[in-house]
């Protein structure tokens, strides 16, 4: 098996993590926040419309619980079920910049004066970014490892809109820009893929733009109906349907066809941590089926990161002709 890309057809984020750490690290999901300007209504904004009450975090139980507990507790269940020995504290769930700079540094020194920690991860919106929260992240970029995933979700205002994001595909680029232009943090973007009237288009145009943006990193999720949420309700009166597998898997063979293999992918899916919450797509909560169907599709079609990007840019060719040796060898 060809150990470039760990014998996937695209550049995976545990490749990356290993080439900034030297080995495997794995990410403790913690809660510290319990709002956004979405779910509080500024400026007339509306609750994403597939948010459930838990904000994306990844546990309910840990809403009850502070910090180091989360820390400590994670830590020991995910080393044991992973064997790794360094982590990341991802701090994910709501709109982690959406609090006192005061608060979030107290969070953030928590978070480093673990040994086993070697930086963390900052979940946050395109619009949640002050000067203050730069600063901070560019502080502690000197001293440890930086990560922002923002969530982007897509760069159409139309998608936006039905999704209820309340920003625009521009405040995304612009805040991207921000990011990159006031600090060295490690960058990665949320996309979601499955709204309405999407089209093959709009996914290629996606992966272009990301392309072209300083950024190391894309996390890919289907649009999936979750309990009490907007979109349950839309898919209730029948106004919204979510995609079937296979074709989720062709939008992400497209948008992976034209990434460019320098950006590493976090997943190629979303997978419901709350299989009691999930409505639909059922096939949304079978992580690894869901995981092997597509990546089977990429080997059975020879399809793998950048491989429409071939010959596009002579400096790439080299790099492309490697990644296309790689896939023909799995
Ligand atoms: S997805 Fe994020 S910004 Fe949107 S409502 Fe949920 S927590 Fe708030």
């Amino acid at each position: 098996m060809e150990k470039g890309w760990r014998g996937l057809p695209y550049h995976s984020i545990a490749e990356h993590y290993k080439r900034i750490f030297g080995e495997k690290v794995y990410k403790i999901p913690v809660t510290v926040v319990d709002d956004c300007p979405n779910r509080m209504g500024l400026k007339g904004m509306k609750t994403c419309s597939f948010c459930d009450v838990w904000g994306s975090a990844a546990r309910e139980e840990s809403f009850q619980m502070g910090l180091r507990e989360q820390i400590e507790k994670y830590q020991v269940q995910i080393g044991e079920e992973y064997n790794s020995k360094k982590f990341l504290v991802y701090f994910q769930a709501y709109t982690n910049t959406f609090t006192k700079v005061s608060a979030l540094r107290e969070n953030f020194d928590t978070a480093l004066s673990y040994p086993f920690v070697k930086g963390f991860v900052v979940g946050t919106r395109p619009d949640c970014l002050s000067p203050a929260v730069l600063n901070l992240w560019q502080e502690y970029y000197q001293k440890s490892f930086v990560a922002v995933e923002l969530g982007v979700q897509s760069f159409f205002d139309h998608h936006l809109e039905f999704m209820q994001r309340g920003h625009t595909g521009t405040d995304s680029l612009k805040a991207i820009d921000k990011i990159a232009n006031s600090t060295a943090v490690d960058l990665g973007i949320h996309l979601i893929i499955g709204s309405p009237n999407e089209t093959e288009e709009e996914i290629k145009q996606q992966a272009l733009i990301c392309n072209d943006l300083p950024i190391t990193n894309v996390k890919l999720h289907n649009l999936h109906v979750l309990t009490n949420t907007e979109l349950a309700k839309w898919y209730a009166e029948g106004k919204f349907t979510p995609i079937e597998r296979e074709q989720y898997t062709e939008r992400v063979k497209l948008f992976m066809s034209y990434l460019h293999p320098r950006i590493a992918v976090h997943r190629l899916a979303a997978f419901a941590s709350r299989w009691d919450e999930l409505i639909a797509p059922k096939w949304t909560s079978d992580k690894m089926g869901t995981h092997q169907y597509i990546v089977d599709r990429f080997r059975e079609s020879k399809t793998y990161q950048g491989c429409c990007l071939i010959n596009q840019n002579e400096n790439d060719n080299v790099l492309f002709e490697n990644m296309r040796l790689r896939v023909e060898r799995i």
